[in-house]
């Protein structure tokens, strides 16, 4: 069985003040039934980790592909399991589109997240326009040959669908389209990894929110969420929780 996983990603948002949030969601779920994660910026790491308490486990949203070395403004896997990090988001589609980042770029970042033993939460998802022109399949499937490294585990990968498209806007793909790449996304996962592919946990994203989370978590092969906007405040992101 696959244990349920309810990731939030705050991206470029939040202060030390904001970790009241955290404090509060923790207050409100002091043992919650599924896992959570809180992915905020960067700089906000190491003190999440240690609001936190080990109640909820805490992730960057990036890593650099070396372990160290002369890379002005990035920061190596390793500094963020040092800041009390257990997992790294990497290859999300605002990373991919704002920074040029390939799969073959995301696959050595997560290969250097396994090397700092980190959990990576690898990121794939079509454009709207991907998806008109029919593409969704093959497009999701090339970046998830391409992005997840040989040798991942269930243990040490979690794969996200994310449509670019939904990300942010409100829309939601129908529950038929999210099961359809679903099932597809552990059909590719199966073959090249076996069991430890039926282990890995596939989670969605994209304009979750505590109105739609019970009938995207109840859609095949849908193990939780990475969840961007309603991530910040924790009534929402409790809310998504007990829908788990
Ligand atoms: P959203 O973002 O929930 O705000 O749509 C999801 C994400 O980008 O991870």
């Amino acid at each position: 069985m696959r244990r349920k996983l309810a990731a939030g990603n705050w991206k470029m948002n939040g202060t030390k003040a904001s970790l009241a949030e955290v404090a509060a969601l923790i207050a409100a779920h002091p043992s919650p039934k599924s896992e959570v994660l809180l992915c905020p910026p960067a700089t906000l790491v190491a003190a999440m980790a240690t609001a936190a308490a080990g109640k909820i486990a805490v992730g960057g949203q990036d890593c650099h592909m070396k372990a160290s070395g002369a890379h002005t403004g990035d920061i190596a896997a390793e500094m963020l399991a040092d800041c009390g990090a257990s997992h790294v988001i990497l290859g999300h589609s605002e990373r991919r589109a704002d920074h040029g980042e390939s799969s073959d770029m995301v696959c050595a970042k997560a290969a250097a997240a396994r090397a700092a033993g980190l959990v990576a939460v690898i990121c794939v998802g079509e454009t709207e326009a991907q998806r008109d022109a029919g593409e969704t399949l093959a497009l999701v499937g090339a970046q998830l040959a391409g992005s997840v490294p040989d040798g991942a585990t269930a243990a040490n990968t979690v794969i996200a669908y994310e449509p670019v498209w939904a990300i942010g806007t409100g829309r939601t793909p129908t529950l038929e389209q999210i099961a359809e790449v679903h099932d597809f996304l552990r059909a590719e996962l199966v073959a090249r990894f076996g069991t430890e592919g039926e282990g890995m946990r596939l989670l969605y994203g994209g304009s979750v929110k505590p109105s739609n989370a019970t009938e995207i978590f109840a859609t095949s092969n849908v193990d939780g969420a990475l969840v961007g906007g309603a991530s910040l405040k924790a009534a929402d992101f409790g809310a998504i929780l007990s829908a788990l």
